[in-house]
């Protein structure tokens, strides 16, 4: 480890100020993608089998994300974002439908609702799952009408009561897509036989529990709805590349309802095939730092740093605390070289989705605005160490001390 020493000003509570010579060390990145071997040597006999993009390796991975998940079908795409819109248009709801979603999401998230032709309808969480209740949905539902579907997104990992919160929407789960950008892992991601919702999406970008670099998937139990994303995924034409140029294939096809431009490349599909082999082990290791940012933190016995809620179907993609005052700490945290994020902004303060949202929805998200100024996501990868764990906390006690 490479360490230079440089000066900063430090305040002490005593008022005075002194000048310290302290050590820089490494630098702690926010996020960093864990690459096996065997993605490299797959990517590499991709690149040099004949083929590049939608076939063989793409049908091989969507069958391994559905018997890993439970699913009978899975079926890849760019991304999650894409796999969001197309399980929403999947559901053939009139134009301008509402659609319930949390604010605290993705951006991506609530523009799929949009692209797809239908009206978002924002709904507060709790500040502690930092997720919907049946409180909060049922409220918005109150509010604004019955809706035609609704997003349930498992924040940082956070497993959602799906059944639970349909109920409070007034909703079959056929009606709700399950934004599991945040899994595979733990419960999140994973079929719950009848009660499963109508499609879940996944999300292989580079800071996933699963990175591929980008990518996605849309996994259900609904043989019409994964032939509809197969068919959407490229242009609507009624069958793909890969299937004309099998042997006894013809070059015709039609094109019955346009579609997207979103098939996954046999490239990604084979990275992604060879990383799912090392998902569990990545678990385990996010799990166990899990369990250190906890005790480094209980041991500061400052209750000015709130720890995420623990749940024994948690995927833990990522360690969100809040914190007093989060703009001034994440600062701290940068200066003295530890990356730090916020997930998310919440959708009705940016400016495009605020002039398309509905005024009075935005207005009644009191957890959600209060939780835009304290929410702050730790670093948590695979190959973070345990000494970084203990530095980053170190750090952010000081930042808040
Ligand atoms: C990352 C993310 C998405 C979008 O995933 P892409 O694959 O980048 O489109 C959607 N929802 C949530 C909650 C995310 O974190």
């Amino acid at each position: 480890m490479t360490e230079t020493m440089t000066e900063t000003m430090s305040g002490t509570t005593s008022g005075t100020t002194s000048v310290q010579r302290v050590a820089r060390r490494k630098p702690i990145g926010f996020s960093a993608p864990s690459v096996t071997a065997a993605a490299c040597d797959a990517a590499v006999s991709v690149l040099r089998s004949g083929w590049l993009t939608t076939g063989p390796r793409c049908m091989q991975f969507e069958g391994a994300l559905a018997a890993y998940l439970g699913y009978p079908y899975a079926v890849t795409v760019q991304s999650c974002t894409q796999a969001l819109e197309l399980a929403l248009r999947a559901l053939r709801l009139p134009p301008g439908t509402p659609v319930l979603t949390p604010s605290l999401t993705f951006c991506g998230a609530v523009a799929a609702i949009l692209h797809a032709g239908y009206r978002p309808v924002l709904v507060d969480v709790c500040a502690e799952t930092l997720t919907p209740t049946p409180q909060t949905v049922a409220a918005a539902v109150h509010r604004t009408g019955a809706p035609g579907a609704m997003i349930c997104m498992d924040m940082g990992g956070y497993p959602v009561d799906v059944a639970a919160l349909a109920d409070a929407a007034g909703l079959p789960t056929s009606r709700i897509v399950r934004d599991a950008a945040h899994g595979p892992g733990g419960d999140v991601g994973r079929s719950t036989g009848t009660t499963s919702p109508a499609a879940t999406c996944l999300s292989f970008y580079a800071t996933k529990n699963l990175p591929i670099g980008e990518g996605g998937a849309v996994l259900t139990h609904d043989e019409d709805l994964a032939d509809f994303i197969r068919t959407q995924r490229l242009h609507g034409m009624s069958r793909d590349a890969w299937r004309r140029y099998l042997p006894g294939g013809r070059a015709g096809y039609d094109v019955v309802e346009v579609g997207l431009k979103a098939n996954m490349t046999d490239l990604q599909a084979a990275i992604g095939l060879a990383q799912l082999d090392a998902l569990p082990q990545w678990q385990e290791r996010r799990r166990q730092l899990v369990a250190r940012y906890d005790a480094a933190i209980e041991a500061c016995g400052t209750d000015a740093i709130r720890r995420p809620v623990r749940h024994p179907g948690h995927a833990w993609h990522l360690y969100q605390v809040r914190v007093p005052d989060r703009d001034r700490v994440m600062g701290r945290l940068a200066d003295a070289g530890v990356g730090t994020s916020v997930h998310f902004l919440p959708v009705h303060h940016l400016s495009a989705f605020r002039a398309l949202l509905d005024p009075a929805g935005a207005a009644t998200l009191p957890v959600t605005d209060a939780l835009a100024g304290e929410l702050l996501s730790l670093p948590l990868y695979p190959s973070l160490t345990d000494n970084d764990v203990e530095r980053v906390v170190e750090l952010l006690a000081d930042a808040l001390g």
